[in-house]
């Protein structure tokens, strides 16, 4: 099983190279890291401030096509679905693409100093929960489980940062399955 990282339209050598890291613990599977440019200003709600999202995930897709694998999209810019003020990170449910916003994940956007374990700790858990939905899982009633759905960013920071032992065997299964 293949697992891409891309981040659209910024580059962070760092975090891509930690978040390697870390995944390839908690997952065991082989990693990629690429950087994507794109014009979403088509995609852009000037009454929100926001890009939306579905929109976003749709032209990555479009073109990324040849490219093998998981693909988790990181984008900088602030994201929403017209059902929600905002959300982190939207997801194909058993499909191959995912999309995380930093956005909201930074301290900073909370008026809080700046952080980069809570920062990094915060991707970490939505990249794992956004790659949880493509591997088939649907939200978790256990806190400590990173499928654990999170409203704000409080939410985030309580939910644990690894799949629960239920969880941790649909994945397994699903990682047979794709083989
Ligand atoms: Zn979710
Ligand atoms: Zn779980």
């Amino acid at each position: 099983m293949k697992l891409n990282l891309i981040t659209v339209n910024f580059s962070n050598d760092a975090l891509l190279e930690k978040l390697t890291g870390s995944l390839k613990k908690i997952l065991n599977i082989s990693i990629n890291t690429h950087q994507l440019k794109l014009d979403f200003s088509d995609s852009y709600s000037s009454e929100r401030g926001q890009y939306y999202s579905t929109e976003i995930l749709l032209k990555c897709k479009k073109n990324l096509s040849v490219l093998e694998g998981y693909k988790i999209l990181l984008v900088e810019m602030d994201i929403y679905v017209p059902a929600l003020t905002y959300i982190f990170g939207e997801a194909e449910l058993n499909g191959e693409f995912a999309i995380v916003s930093l956005a909201r994940l930074k301290p900073e956007f909370y008026m809080n100093p700046t952080d980069s374990e809570v920062f990094f700790k915060r991707i970490l858990k939505e990249v794992l929960h956004e790659f949880g939905h493509n591997l088939g899982l649907y939200h978790c009633i256990d806190w400590d489980c990173v499928m654990h759905s999170s409203n704000n960013i409080d939410e985030v920071d309580l939910k644990g940062s690894d799949y629960c032992r239920n969880c941790r065997q649909i994945i397994n299964r699903d990682i047979v399955k794709v083989f």
